[in-house]
């Protein structure tokens, strides 16, 4: 249930509001909006009796929310989310490219790469300093160090950064360093982290699960909005399915559909989900044309010798070939 204050409430009618939620045995939360305050009932069951909510001064309506999910929802905020980190929107009419290698690498070798995708036309830089692979003896990452090589990158570029964050012991060295922080597929539903960075604030890129449904991923985004950070993005990065043709079978199903369901941003990252660097291309304009708000891709000044994702990384002039992708689909009709 969404109750929705007029324009000319005052905040004690708000409390007032709040207050009578409480007493109901409910959790009530606060919607900022651009021209009106709601508040959202959580912690219900079932459906709520709306009669005395509704007849409290400062009341307009209240609206039934269908969905689990509340704050993510489109029925509790209806305008689309943009998120502007660093002066770069993600979320708004332009779609946004974001581009570099899995992993951090050697300060020159990735400030090379840096350099040449922001040449290229991207948006933001993104690399991995903690990796988490599927095996104990595969490359995890140059950690802490990878994140003075982070730094330098946006002190160099002027680039926005986006790394993963693994674990809530090295959130808060991971937030000080980047931008944006990435939660990877395996941990969408590590609720500790997604509390830990609720709090921290720092805008987060949510990847979808590697077998989680649409409201699994949205309850996920959910952790993050009643935590009180409302700077998230989320990223469809492909689900595991029967296929051995493809690392993963991107779902671009899920872009229209969350874009219906949810105010928030969702990207796509075909790099993980084909896992093939030959059809990265075809996939990520397939992504924009089903209307995602940008893309995720692994892209490296040397793809073959990159420390992790080799095979699914491409050059930096496949990445110009769609960013030159992006410039023509931006003609298209809006959905
Ligand atoms: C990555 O982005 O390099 C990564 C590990 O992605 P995912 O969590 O989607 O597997
Ligand atoms: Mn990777």
């Amino acid at each position: 249930m969404l109750i929705i204050m007029r324009k000319d409430s005052t905040s004690e009618q708000c409390h007032g509001v709040e207050e009578a939620i409480r007493r109901m045995g409910f959790t009530p939360l606060r919607v900022p909006g651009a021209d009106r305050t709601a508040v959202c009932i959580t912690g219900n069951k079932g459906p709520v009796d709306s009669s005395l909510l509704s007849q409290m001064p400062g009341v307009l309506e209240c609206i039934p929310v269908t969905k689990p999910y509340k704050l993510v929802s489109r029925e509790v905020h209806p305008e689309d989310t943009v998120l502007d980190v660093a002066g770069v929107r993600i979320g708004g009419p332009e779609v946004t490219l974001i581009a570099g290698p899995c992993s951090v690498e050697t300060e020159s070798r990735t400030l090379e790469v840096a350099r040449r995708v922001k040449e290229g036309g991207a948006h933001m830089f993104r690399a991995g300093a903690f990796k988490p692979r599927t095996s104990p003896y595969s490359f995890q990452g140059l950690g802490e160090e990878g994140l003075v090589t982070l730094r330098r990158v946006r002190e160099d570029t002027g680039l926005p950064v986006v790394t993963e964050v693994i674990d809530t012991d090295s959130a808060e060295a991971v937030a000080e360093s980047v931008d944006v922080l990435q939660v990877g597929a395996r941990n969408m539903q590590n609720f500790s982290l997604l509390k830990k960075l609720a709090e921290l604030g720092k805008p987060v890129l949510l990847k979808r699960g590697i077998a989680a449904t649409v409201d699994e991923w949205l309850m996920a985004a959910e952790y993050l909005l009643a935590g009180g950070n409302h700077r998230v993005a989320l990223c469809e990065r492909g689900v595991r399915t029967f296929n051995n043709h493809s690392r993963n079978t991107l779902d671009l199903n899920v872009v229209p559909l969350v874009r219906d369901l949810s105010h928030l941003p969702v990207l796509v990252d075909p790099s993980h989900g084909v896992g093939v660097r030959e059809r990265v291309r075809p996939l990520a304009r397939a992504a924009l044309a089903a209307g995602a708000h940008g893309l995720l891709m692994e892209v490296h000044t040397h793809p073959e010798t990159s420390y992790s994702d080799a095979g699914q990384t491409i050059d930096v002039e496949t990445f110009r070939g769609i960013v030159r992708d992006a410039e023509l689909l931006r003609t298209l009709e809006p959905l």
